[in-house]
């Protein structure tokens, strides 16, 4: 495999986001990178693809900026580029949490644990392990008894554990994302709001599924990343489907987008459902006028109305 995939975050200040954006995509275009990186003044968060000397002259670049010297990466191995473009944002924020008093991770935030007492805390009666992600990654794969917040998006989440306080009041919390970003914000909420005992997955899922202790152990399913990868494996012990198929509930990993272009909802289905059901998550993304799935699939519009028709709604 000759390509690399980064991951990556730094809460750090950056006094112009907007000029160090275009900067940085001018150097990650001269070393033939692809992916998204988003800039704030509170900070860089990323996911790249390279060849390994592209990733080791990114990485090698922004370790020496005395802004990102201590960066984690984290790093998978790829037989292609997992991205078709390189862009890099200016953002207000690197994570989006819609709080009235913006949370700064560098002064509060939750402790640190590692792969190994993650798992302990996770078979832990007085311990809450939360999943910091949207429904949708939540419902592919997720760590064994962890709690799934009732949202569709990540910014819900403050408003959900309001309104569940007290379910979590007299726990130990830990809580966990795909690579710990999301987690330095929310975990330093949850302090801000009277949470005491608040513990964060430090690297998140993708730093546990490669740790030589766990295994990526009570883990279920796969991890939904965002790139052409779609889902990456993390239980190397003991794997386990949890993905259900949107149509008829069987187990499910593959991913489709609803061929409806406006509902575009990312959903689980077997090759062959997506075939019986026009790659359209309802009735209504069906029949829509702008349904993609004759020309995503390369068959006549006059099929495609023949096979519509044959639905009853
Ligand atoms: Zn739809």
């Amino acid at each position: 495999m000759n390509y690399r995939v980064l991951l990556y975050y730094k809460y750090t200040t950056i006094e112009d986001p907007t000029e160090f954006a275009a900067t940085h995509l001018a150097f990650c275009k001269s070393l033939d990178l692809k992916g998204r990186i988003l800039v704030a003044t509170e900070g860089i968060n990323g996911t790249i693809c390279g060849t390994i000397e592209a990733t080791d002259a990114y990485m090698a670049a922004l370790l020496a900026d005395e802004r990102f010297k201590d960066t984690y990466f984290k790093i998978d191995l790829a037989e292609t580029n997992a991205f078709r473009k390189m862009i890099v944002r200016p953002r207000k924020e690197l994570v989006a949490l819609n709080l009235e008093d913006d949370v700064n991770p560098l002064e509060t935030t939750g402790k640190y644990i590692e792969p190994v007492e993650f798992r302990e805390a996770l078979l832990d009666d007085d311990t809450v392990v939360i999943d910091a992600r949207n429904d949708y990654e939540y419902d592919l794969g997720h760590f064994r008894g962890s709690v799934r917040p009732d949202i569709r998006n990540f910014r819900e989440l403050p408003e959900w554990i309001r309104a569940n306080k007290e379910k979590f009041m007299d726990k130990k919390i830990v809580t966990y994302c795909t690579g710990g970003i999301r987690c330095e914000k929310f975990s330093g909420w949850l302090m801000k709001e009277g949470f005491e005992d608040v513990s964060q997955l430090h690297g998140g899922i993708a730093v546990y599924g490669k740790d030589p202790q766990t295994k990526g152990e009570l883990w279920d399913g796969k991890m939904y990343v965002f790139d052409d990868r779609i889902s990456v494996e993390i239980n190397h012990v003991d794997k386990k489907i949890v993905g259900k198929d949107w149509f008829d509930g069987t187990p499910c990993e593959r991913y489709i987008n609803c061929a409806n272009p406006f509902c575009n909802k990312q959903i689980l289905s077997s090759e062959a459902n997506e075939t019986k059901y026009l790659g359209s998550c309802s009735a209504e993304c069906r029949h829509h006028p702008a349904n993609l799935y004759a020309k995503r699939h390369q068959i006549s519009e006059t099929e495609f109305s023949k096979r519509l028709a044959a639905f009853s709604n």
